[in-house]
């Protein structure tokens, strides 16, 4: 069999930029510079670091980004204050609260106070039910730009096997549900599957969000299969690598993302994205009035 194509997320996600960096210069024209904030809570060394790369990422196409920081034993009340005034912040379309909390916060709370208008991370109950729906709303920005991975690499979706592994609130569940939506015939396996490959190897599409590194192996992949690493680990050297054991699957599959370089530049891609529609729908509620 021979290698697989391989998709290549960072290309995808700058072509993907540079069509919502263009959204932004028009926007401006229009007197609005498109605002994300984005709350962190703590010190934790991981997320200070992701932090900063979505305010990198803003600033490269014009996006204003306000950090936020609070320490680590800044009460609920506190935070929830600070969403709440950012949700009435007419410079701020999204609002982002960088998980994970510290443990005396209670996270669902948090996000659910998050206006729906400016959920940008899709997490709060609200968006939640709405992409259940198939409603109009912020779609989380993981299984989104698996989604967009999807399209710019013309994979067929419709009547198509997707094996999700895993079922996290922020990857998982939501990646079957936009899936279903393209009318794929979605299986959702998690830890508690027995005999996962026997599973795995019925999909035409597999998105592995497991969260252990090459974890899926050539015993759990159809000839064929287009195969989708969400993973983020790091080996003994500290060097990032995937759920997807890449060197033996690439053998077998028909398309896989690499890590890195496959579906982690989408992510943010797909947060930029959903910040502009907000700034959009603003200008289009101004045109109402
Ligand atoms: P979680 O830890 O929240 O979820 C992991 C899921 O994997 C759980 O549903 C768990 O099952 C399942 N699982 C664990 N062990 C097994 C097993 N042996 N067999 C089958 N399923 C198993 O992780 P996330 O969803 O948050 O993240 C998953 C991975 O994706 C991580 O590596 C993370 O770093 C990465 N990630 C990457 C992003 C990106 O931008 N590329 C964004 C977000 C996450 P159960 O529910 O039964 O416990």
């Amino acid at each position: 069999m021979s290698n697989a194509m391989i998709i290549n997320g960072k290309e995808i996600g700058q072509e993907i930029r540079k069509s919502v960096a263009e959204e932004v210069a028009k926007l401006k024209e229009q007197g609005i510079t498109p605002g994300l904030a984005v709350i962190l809570v703590g010190d934790n060394p991981a997320s200070q670091t992701y932090v900063r790369n979505k305010q990198k990422s803003c600033e490269a196409i014009g996006i204003y980004s306000e950090l936020i920081k609070l320490p680590e034993e800044v009460s609920e009340e506190e935070l929830l204050a600070q969403i709440r005034s950012l949700n009435h912040n007419d410079n701020i379309h999204g609002i982002l609260v960088q998980l994970p909390l510290p443990g005396h916060i209670n996270e669902d709370k948090v996000i659910a106070t998050i206006s729906p208008e400016k959920d940008v991370d899709g997490f709060s109950p609200v968006s939640v039910g709405k992409m259940m729906l198939g409603q109009e709303t912020y779609l989380p920005c993981t299984p989104y730009g698996v989604m967009k991975l999807l399209e710019y690499a013309q994979i067929d979706i419709a009547g198509k096997h997707a094996v999700i592994v895993g079922r996290s609130h922020i990857v998982g569940k939501p990646m079957g549900q936009l899936l279903l939506q393209k009318d794929a015939t979605v299986t959702y396996t998690h830890s508690k599957t027995p005999d996962l490959p026997s599973i795995t190897k019925q999909a035409d599409i597999i998105v592995a969000a497991v969260g252990r590194p090459n974890f899926i192996t050539k015993e759990h992949v159809k000839p064929g299969a287009v195969v989708i690493d969400v993973g983020i680990n790091r080996d003994e050297n500290n060097k990032l690598i995937g759920d997807v054991n890449f060197a033996e699957v690439e053998q077998l599959a028909s398309h896989i993302t690499p890590v890195p370089g496959g579906v982690g530049p989408m992510t943010i891609t797909m947060l930029l994205y959903n910040t502009v529609q907000s700034a959009q729908k603003t200008l289009s509620q101004d045109k109402k009035h």
